[in-house]
C-alpha cells in the first residue's frame, strides 16, 4: 500500500478511487462541505486532540486491551487473540466515533445531535456521547424496531435523548434514516447528523475511519509488545465496517493477512443475508458509492443477520476499495457459526460477545483450524449482554438442543 496512504485516500470530494463521494440534494451538499472544512481544522487543533484524549483515557477506558485465548488456542490451534473493544465504556467500539462526532459538534457550536438506530446500538451510544458533552439528542427509530428493541429504546431515554418512533412505511431503519434527515434539514444550523458507521456522504466515512483508527493504533503496538511480533491475520466482523475499518488501516503495510467478515445470515437467497461484497453490485445508496444489495430500480433489498448490527446493504467505501486492490479478504461466516462461536468464546474464555463480534470470532476459529501455527488478532468489538436474552430464547442452551 502506499505509503502516505491517509494523505490520498480519500480524495478531498471523499473518493476512495471510486467509491464513496457525497450525492445528496444541494442543501446538504452545502453543510457536508461545512462539515468537511471545519473538521479539517478542528481535528488537527491542540485543544481538540487533547481533548479527545483525555476522554479516551478517563471515560472511556482506552487502551482497551489485547487478550490471548489460552483455552480456545490450545482447543483450535493457532494462537488466537483478542483486542478488548467490548471494554469501551457503553460496551462497544461505536462510542470511538460517537464521542468524536460530539466533540466535533461542540466545536461547531451546533445544540443538537441526530441519528437514525435500527437496532439502536447507534442511538445508545450517541445518547452516550450527547449525555457527556450536555448536548441535546434526537433519535429517530422505527416503529417495529422500537417494539423489538425496548432495552436500548429505555437505555437512550435514561440517558436523557429523545426517540422519535417513526410511524410510516415499513416502519424500520429506512424510513427512520428518511425522517432524520427531515428533522437534519429543518434546523442544520444548530444540529448536526451524526452517522454510525464508515457510509454515508463524504466527509463521514472519512471522519469515522480517523476516529476509529486508535483501535489499531493500539493493537499494532500492543501486538508487538506481547509477541515480539505482527500478527499472521487480523479479522473482524464488517456491517457498515467501522470497527473492521479501525483495526486494518493499522495494519495495511505489513506483511499480514486481513479478513473482514459479513454475515452470511441462513442463506444466499435475497432477503436471508447483509453480505453487501459477495452478493452486492456497485451502485449508490445512502448518498455515496459502493458495493450495495439493490435491485434493478436501484433501491435497497431486504437484509438479514442473526447480528442486527451488521444487516446494512451497502458497505463503506474504503472497503469497497481495499477489495478491489485485493489489500482484504472479504468471506463470510453464516448465523449458525455466529451461534456456536458466541458459546464457545463464552464457556473457553469467560466472555460474552456480541454476536456481531462472534461473527469475527467464528471465522478466526476456521482459521486456527486450518493452521495450527498461525496468529490471529481479531477486534472483540462489543460484548454480548444485549443480545443474551435473544440467543437463550431462539436457540437455547447448546445442552438443551
Ligand atoms: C454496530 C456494531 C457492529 C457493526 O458496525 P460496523 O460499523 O461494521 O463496525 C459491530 N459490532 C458491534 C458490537 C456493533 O454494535
Amino acid at each position: 500500500m502506499e505509503s502516505n496512504y491517509f494523505k490520498i485516500y480519500p480524495d478531498k470530494d471523499g473518493f476512495f478511487k471510486e467509491y464513496g463521494g457525497a450525492f445528496v440534494p444541494p442543501v446538504l451538499m452545502d453543510e457536508m462541505k461545512k462539515i468537511y472544512e471545519s473538521y479539517l481544522t478542528i481535528s488537527k487543533s491542540h485543544n481538540f486532540i487533547s481533548e479527545l484524549r483525555n476522554i479516551r483515557k478517563h471515560y472511556q477506558g482506552r487502551p482497551t486491551p489485547v487478550y490471548y485465548c489460552n483455552r480456545l488456542s490450545e482447543k483450535y490451534g493457532g494462537r488466537i487473540y483478542l483486542k478488548r473493544e467490548d471494554l469501551n465504556h457503553s460496551g462497544a467500539h461505536k462510542l470511538n466515533h460517537c464521542m468524536g462526532e460530539a466533540l466535533l459538534a461542540k466545536y461547531m457550536g451546533k445544540k443538537k445531535l441526530i441519528a437514525e438506530t435500527g437496532a439502536g446500538q447507534h442511538g445508545v451510544a450517541l445518547a452516550t456521547a450527547a449525555a457527556y458533552f450536555g448536548l441535546e439528542c434526537e433519535i429517530h427509530m422505527g416503529a417495529v424496531d422500537v417494539a423489538k428493541e425496548h432495552p436500548n429504546v429505555q437505555r437512550m431515554k435514561i440517558l436523557g435523548a429523545k426517540v422519535v418512533s417513526v410511524t410510516h412505511g415499513l416502519q424500520t431503519l429506512k424510513e427512520a434514516v428518511d425522517s432524520a434527515f427531515e428533522a437534519y434539514l429543518s434546523d442544520p444550523i444548530n444540529s448536526i447528523y451524526c452517522i454510525g458507521s464508515v457510509v454515508g456522504p463524504h466527509p463521514f466515512p472519512l471522519m469515522v475511519r480517523d476516529f476509529q483508527r486508535i483501535v489499531g493504533i493500539e493493537a499494532r503496538e500492543q501486538f508487538l509488545e506481547m509477541t515480539g511480533e505482527l500478527p499472521d491475520n487480523v479479522v473482524a466482523c464488517v456491517g457498515g465496517g467501522s470497527n473492521s475499518i479501525g483495526i486494518f488501516t493499522a495494519f495495511l503495510n505489513d506483511d499480514c493477512q486481513i479478513y473482514g467478515v459479513e454475515p452470511g445470515g441462513r442463506g444466499e437467497n435475497i432477503g436471508d443475508h447483509a453480505a453487501s461484497m459477495r452478493y452486492g453490485v456497485k451502485g449508490m445508496i445512502h448518498g455515496f458509492k459502493c458495493y450495495n444489495l439493490q435491485n434493478e430500480k436501484g433501491e435497497p433489498l431486504p437484509v438479514y443477520s442473526v447480528a442486527s448490527g451488521l444487516d446494512y446493504p451497502g458497505v463503506g467505501p474504503e472497503h469497497c476499495m481495499l477489495h478491489d486492490m485485493k489489500r482484504v479478504n472479504y468471506v463470510t461466516a453464516n448465523d449458525k457459526e455466529c451461534i456456536d462461536a458466541f458459546f464457545e468464546l463464552s464457556r473457553m474464555e469467560g466472555i460474552i460477545p456480541a454476536l456481531e463480534s462472534a461473527h469475527a470470532v467464528a471465522y478466526a476459529l476456521k482459521l486456527a483450524k486450518e493452521n495450527p501455527h498461525t496468529s490471529i488478532l481479531v477486534n472483540l468489538s462489543g460484548r454480548g449482554d444485549k443480545d443474551v436474552d435473544f440467543v437463550l430464547e431462539k436457540y437455547g442452551l447448546p445442552e438443551d438442543r
